[in-house]
């Protein structure tokens, strides 16, 4: 054959070179392979290239770039060289943290691996339209599949003509939190607003409504009635005020409780306004009291009219309370024309005919003119020279005796109040006995006479001019304030030294007197003193059988008028005698005042009447009188 051994061992040797060289090709590759990626993964600072014994070459990756390494490595963002086709070259440590994946397993990959799936990584968006670099805000999936949101901000690199992209990235998981944070803040924030701005509301509309029945309050309609005058200026028109006040809210009150009373006011609140036109403005400026504002009225609408209207709506409400209870409401009016006048005025005003109204009978509708005007004007300076009497200590006491009429002998004596005038004359008290009742300012003025009439009587008995001289003062039932009385009296006694039996008081009633447990529990104190109380004016008044059983009296004065018809009127003769069976029959002393003729202490003496004052035996008698007058027997 042309083959010879030598030729098949020189092929085997060819073969054995042929796979020592595949084998030692293919460590190189491994060795290249191994190399790129550790090249890639910046873990060679530096590499050695040999192509002979005695040729090398040295490349160095660390001298020129390795500050700009260290820095890549180190920054806080995570930084990442990729391919046009979007796969990583190059990724550092923090990019490899912040998508949980090994450095060496993210060098290859394509970026998309971390766009989500759904939403992969655009890098033409990461690049920017002009190819030139740009910031978006995109949501990475890490391995593990967590939402990463970063901030990818990039810049374009030519190597070797190939367009890379470099890449960094700022995690936003902090700053999202963050915003988050901030989000819910400004959200409480607003929360904060809203209920500040609620609260706001609910503070104004306390300032210028009524809680009870959320009608505008005394400022708002005091605003809008000096609005209304303001407007009335220029257009000639009247302005309207009416001033309603229930003529029985405190029975309703009192008997039936203060849920009762505000359910009144309630319906009493809807009932007015339902009475009045869309313009005008109803208020309720105090417990039972509202004000009507009807703005811009010509003259020909009927004021008197709406007033009526108010008193009759007021009038129908009885029902929807109780029918035992109708309630009705009395107005008053006061008008001013062209905006003459403030809100004040004409509420005053208004208030001033509503007062009249009321003490006409209530239910009814007056209107305020010049003469009511004066007449409230000279209340209010009898108010003041009241005032200034009682500083100036010009309330001075006359003294009636008391006769006893079975033997003729004073036994006693009635304090009676005047005022000293600086012309020297004296004013009596109907003209300020009333005037000091409404005003209050009959506590000082009775508590000055009861201090005089205490002094000057415990100064008659050292004296001797008789050592069981009683005195009686005149006490008005609005004394009964809650202790107020029986404090007054202690102290009286106390400073002028005088036994409480030398003492009693004369209820006057003016008025129908309650008997309020606090009242007879009051009258009951005094009485425990030793104080004697007796009931006056018996007869004219408001005073029942059933005060004569519950007060602790002592006596009944029977009432001057009844004295005076006792000779000419049958029925006034049975009357006085009634009364003091009555009086006797109650274990009482009756006393009858006025006597001014001999015929009637006659008669009195018939009757049994036990004592007696009057002009037959001595007028009020200025106290350095007194001695004499009751040294005298032949009365
Ligand atoms: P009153 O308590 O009924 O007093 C009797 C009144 O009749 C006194 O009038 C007295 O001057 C008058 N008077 C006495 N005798 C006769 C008489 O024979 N004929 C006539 N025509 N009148 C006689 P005065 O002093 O003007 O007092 C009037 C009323 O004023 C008193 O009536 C009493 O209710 C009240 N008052 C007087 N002083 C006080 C006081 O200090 N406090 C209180 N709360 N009221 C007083
Ligand atoms: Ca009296
Ligand atoms: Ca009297």
């Amino acid at each position: 054959m042309g083959t010879g051994l030598a030729d098949v061992d020189a092929m085997a040797d060819a073969l054995d070179e042929a796979q020592r060289m595949l084998a030692d090709a293919l460590i190189c590759l491994a060795e290249a392979e191994e190399t790129l990626r550790a090249i890639g993964a910046g873990e060679v600072d530096a590499f050695v290239v040999s192509d002979g014994a005695d040729s090398q070459r040295v490349f160095t990756l660390s001298t020129a770039d390795r500050p700009y390494r260290v820095f890549v490595e180190n920054m806080r963002e995570g930084a990442a060289t990729v391919s046009l086709s979007g796969i990583i070259l190059y990724a550092n440590r923090r990019l490899a943290e912040l998508l949980s994946c090994p450095r060496e397993s993210l060098v290859g990959l394509p970026l998309a691996t971390f766009g989500g799936g759904a939403d992969p990584i655009d890098l033409h968006e990461v690049r920017g339209p002009s190819g030139l670099g740009a910031t978006v805000e995109l949501d990475l999936v890490d391995s593990a599949g967590l939402v990463v949101p970063v901030l990818v901000g990039s810049s374009p690199l030519d190597a070797d003509g190939e367009g890379l992209t470099c890449l960094t990235f700022t995690d936003l998981r902090a700053q999202r939190t963050q915003d988050r944070v901030i989000a819910q803040l400004s959200m409480d924030q607003a929360e904060r607003m809203t209920d500040l701005q609620d609260a706001q509301a609910a503070l104004t509309m306390q300032a210028t409504h009524d809680a009870l029945t959320g009608l505008p309050n005394r400022a708002l309609v005091v605003d809008r009635i000096d609005q209304a005058l303001a407007h009335a200026q220029r257009t000639n028109r009247r302005t309207v005020v009416l001033f309603v006040d229930l003529d029985s809210f405190k029975n309703i009150n009192d008997s039936y409780g203060h849920a009762a009373g505000d359910a009144a006011l309630r319906i009493a609140a809807d009932r007015l306004a339902a009475s009045l036109r869309p313009m005008d403005t109803i208020a309720r400026i105090g417990g039972d009291e509202f004000v009507v504002l009807a703005p811009d009225v010509d003259n020909n609408f009927d004021v008197v009219g709406l007033g009526k209207r108010l008193v009759a709506g007021l009038s129908d409400m009885g029902d929807e309370l109780d029918p035992a209870t109708p309630l009705s409401g009395s107005v008053g009016i006061a008008i001013s024309t062209e905006g003459r006048g403030t809100a004040e005025i004409l509420i005053k005003e208004a208030d001033t005919a509503m007062y009249h109204a009321k003490s006409l009978g209530g239910g009814r509708v007056e209107t305020f003119d010049a003469a009511l005007g004066r007449r409230v004007e000279q209340r209010s300076a009898a108010q003041r020279m009241l005032q200034a009497a009682i500083d100036d200590h010009r309330v001075v006491v006359r003294y009636q005796p008391i006769v006893d009429l079975a033997t003729g002998v004073v036994s006693g004596l009635e304090a009676l109040a005047r005022i000293s005038q600086h012309d020297g004359s004296m004013l009596l008290p109907p003209s300020f006995i009333a005037v000091a009742e409404e005003s209050g300012l009959i506590n000082p003025l009775g508590a000055q006479v009861l201090r005089l009439a205490c002094e000057a009587t415990a100064e008659w008995q050292r004296a001797r001019v008789e050592e069981r001289l009683t005195i009686a003062v005149n006490v008005s039932v609005r004394q009964l304030g809650p202790g107020d009385l029986t404090m007054l009296v202690q102290s009286s006694l106390e400073e002028s030294g005088l036994d409480a039996t030398c003492l009693s008081l004369e209820l006057t009633e003016t008025a129908v007197f309650d008997l309020r447990p606090d009242i007879l529990n009051q009258l009951g104190q005094i009485r425990d003193l030793g104080v004697e109380i007796g009931l006056d004016d018996f007869g004219t008044g408001y005073a029942s059988l059933t005060h004569l059983r519950r007060l602790p009296l002592s006596f009944v004065k029977i009432d001057r008028s009844f004295v005076q018809r006792l000779l000419t009127d049958k029925e006034d003769e049975g009357i006085v005698a009634a009364v003091v069976d009555l009086a006797a029959n109650l274990g009482l002393r009756s006393v009858a005042e006025g006597i001014e003729t001999t015929e009637q202490l006659l008669r009195l003496q018939q009757i049994g009447c036990n004592q007696g004052q009057g002009y037959l035996f001595a007028r009020p008698l200025p106290p350095q009188e007194v001695p004499s007058a009751i040294a005298r027997t032949d009365w």
